[in-house]
């Protein structure tokens, strides 16, 4: 069973806060459009807008609404009246996230500091009205609570190139899994799916690509079901974990292995000295792998052309080129 290639990937599903594709759906009836979102990686998104205080029937405009109290357990109030909408806003949010999981989802990106959207370090307010520390916003902690394993992020943070690479990296991995595991694979199709994993993985965390081995050998018979669900599981918690630049080279020194005896000494020097400029931070990611899958390409070596690592993403999107 071929793995999804870069080439037919399907567009990818993801819900966002609706105000970050330019719905005006704000207190003020003004949006927030992000054009990252919208213009750069639009054309690869199906998207599912939601906005979790227009859906319980605050309308636009409404009065501004915060989080006040206990920052591990922040109650939703409307700011001037005291009004709380806590109880309301998590009926709706644990219904809309049921909703939300027959579409099948392979990620979200929520709006930065809103009480209801917010993922990290929104504003709580103490008795007083000031400020007091950061918290998630009341329907973003209902849908991580729901979907422990989907990748979610902020718009802000997508702005740091390491952050939006994991993203969009963890966003695609995901439909690929999902795509293969719709397929019904057997014990066999799981092998060749993990070896096209190896150097994915290895560039986030080697020992959950150890653990994701061990799964793969116990496929078989009853077992199987189990496995796939774990394997899924494994895999994306593998790949939250950042990929350090030195992981990067390492995988890449790994690589460049295969080519030791497929290219003349001056190819491989100047493999090396690419990959070693990548680990001194001299040259971006893209450098060293734009090189490999020129000669994968020439020299034909399937072993890595297979390998998702190599693309991981559409490389429309550009975002090894800043990481
Ligand atoms: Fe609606 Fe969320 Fe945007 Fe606020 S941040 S306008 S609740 S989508």
């Amino acid at each position: 069973m071929d793995r999804m290639r870069e080439g037919e990937a399907q567009k990818i599903r993801l819900g966002v806060s609706a105000c970050l594709l330019g719905q005006e759906v704000r207190y003020d009836g003004g949006h927030k459009r992000d054009a990252f979102l919208t213009e750069t990686l639009g054309p690869f998104v199906d998207w599912v807008p939601v906005c979790p205080e227009v859906e319980i029937g605050l309308g636009i405009p409404r009065a501004a609404i915060r989080l006040v109290g206990d920052p591990a357990a922040p109650r939703l109030v409307v700011e001037k009246t005291g009004e709380d909408l806590t109880a309301r806003m998590q009926r709706y949010a644990r219904s809309r996230a049921r909703e939300l999981e027959a579409l099948d989802l392979h990620g979200y990106v929520l709006k930065r500091a809103s009480p209801s959207c917010g993922l990290f370090r929104v504003r709580v307010y103490d008795d007083q009205g000031v400020a007091r520390a950061g918290s998630t916003g009341a329907f973003a902690r209902a849908l991580v609570a729901h979907f422990p394993l989907l990748p979610v992020e902020e718009e802000g943070r997508l702005g740091d190139p390491a952050l939006r690479e994991n993203f969009i990296e963890r966003v695609f991995a995901m439909a690929r899994w999902r795509h293969f595991v719709a397929r019904r694979p057997g014990p066999g199709d799981l092998v060749s799916f993990h070896t096209a994993q190896k150097f994915a993985v290895l560039a986030h965390s080697p020992s959950h690509y150890a653990t994701l081995g061990l799964l793969v050998a116990a496929a078989s018979g009853a077992r199987l079901g189990s496995c796939l669900a774990e394997y899924g599981t494994s895999l994306m918690q593998a790949l939250s974990i950042r990929a350090t630049r030195a992981r990067h080279a390492n995988v890449l020194q790994h690589i460049a292995g295969f080519f030791k005896r497929r290219l003349e000494a001056d190819g491989r020097a100047e493999l090396a000295d690419l990959i070693r400029d990548y680990r001194q931070g001299l040259v971006p990611l893209v450098v060293p792998i734009t090189l490999i899958k020129h000669h994968v390409r020439r020299l034909g070596v399937t072993y890595l052309a297979d390998q998702t690592y190599l693309s991981p993403h559409p490389r429309e999107l550009m975002l090894r080129n800043h990481v």
